[in-house]
């Protein structure tokens, strides 16, 4: 049975540490240190002039976060 303190896996196989376990022991929160994909953003690229119109002046940039908590149900 895990307990506070514990090692448990994140969703993405990251080593993360158990910090909340619920009453009936069916659901656990993990922090996990490691970085996650969050998401997408488009973000105004600086670095190509403007007038350069053949050149999309946006471009995508990956977003990580770290220290994510996940909810596991057990
Ligand atoms: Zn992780």
């Amino acid at each position: 049975m895990p307990s506070v303190g514990d090692f448990y896996r994140c969703p993405e196989g990251h080593k993360a540490k158990i910090v909340w376990i619920s009453e009936d022991k069916k659901l656990i929160a993990v922090k996990c240190p490691q970085r996650h994909f969050s998401k997408v953003v488009k973000v105004t690229n600086h670095e190509r002039p403007a007038l350069s119109s053949r050149r999309h002046r946006t471009k995508e940039r990956e977003v990580y976060v770290r220290d994510l908590v996940f909810l596991i149900r057990i």
